[in-house]
């Protein structure tokens, strides 16, 4: 049989199939056949060489928050089509139906609030199977929700992000949104806010570019691709080879983009841990 390593192959690709149905499953890194359930017991992460498997947004919160604490917010939320924008003879509309169909959610983000090991939050999720978790308006409009009820209610703002980067289908109006989550950020730090930004494989494009890399403290997963244009993309237009591991957590923690690689066992106690250090002494 042909084996096959996962790869990122720009912003058109298709969504990675690492999570089969049936019990077994093989892991793009280390290729070895897994028993699907010991992945998924161990909170999507391969036991034999920690490639972290990307997870949807329900299995990131329930991974990261205390059980049963996530109150969303605007969940009704959903894109127009102000272009009236088709990509590959599929409207729009008709594929924002289609993945609102497949995933259960009206948008590639969700919001509200939760409890990380009994430390408050405002939380901000994106979902990668709603079109590629890219960000469009409602996207935009949503993060800036989570920015205002940390500010309202003097919570820091934890956001995962998981993304294909700006959304095509929404033009000029989902770059806006590049501005206006940035200037919510801004916004937040006024008011004494933290934000802390978690980035999972893949964080790419306008995301990477605005809010995504505006942490207080930026923590990625570990060999999470993170970047703005993607690879092929980078040879295509300049015709040189990057860098060995270019683009992934472990380069940018050393070239001082990231500030920490956090297993994602660790994620809530390491949220937790930076809430309680920055947070402001209680009276
Ligand atoms: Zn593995």
């Amino acid at each position: 049989m042909a084996k096959s390593k996962a790869t990122w192959d720009g912003f058109s690709l298709k969504p990675r199939r690492e999570m089969p149905q049936g019990l077994w499953m093989r892991c793009p890194t280390c290729e070895h056949m897994l028993y699907k359930n010991s992945v998924v017991d161990n909170l999507n992460v391969c036991p034999d060489c920690q490639h972290h498997f990307r997870v949807d947004s329900n299995t990131r919160i329930a991974q990261l928050v205390d059980e049963g604490t996530f109150q969303e917010v605007a969940e009704e939320l959903s894109s127009s089509d102000p272009l009236k924008f088709t990509f590959r003879g599929t409207q729009y509309k008709d594929r924002i139906d289609a993945d609102a169909a497949k995933t259960g959610f009206n948008e590639a983000m969700r919001v509200g609030k939760a409890f990380v090991k009994g430390r408050g939050i405002a939380l901000a999720v994106m979902e990668p199977e709603f079109l590629m978790g890219s960000m469009g308006s409602v996207v935009g409009e949503k993060f800036c929700l989570a920015a205002e009820i940390a500010i309202a209610q003097s919570l820091p703002l934890v956001v995962v992000s998981c993304s294909g980067g700006a959304r095509m289908h929404e033009g000029v109006v989902s770059l806006g949104q590049m501005a206006k989550t940035s200037a919510a950020i801004a916004r937040l730090d006024k008011a004494g806010g933290m934000f802390i930004s978690v980035l999972a494989d893949p964080t790419t494009g306008g995301v990477t570019a605005s809010f995504a890399m505006l942490g207080d403290v930026i923590i990625a997963e570990p060999k999470a691709l993170i970047g703005f244009a993607g690879p092929r993309t980078i040879y295509q237009t300049i015709k040189i080879e990057l860098p060995e591991g270019f683009q992934r957590s472990e380069f940018l923690l050393d070239h001082g983009f990231v500030d920490t690689i956090v297993h994602r066992k660790d994620l809530r106690s390491e949220i937790a841990r930076l809430i309680d250090y920055c947070g402001k002494e209680k009276n």
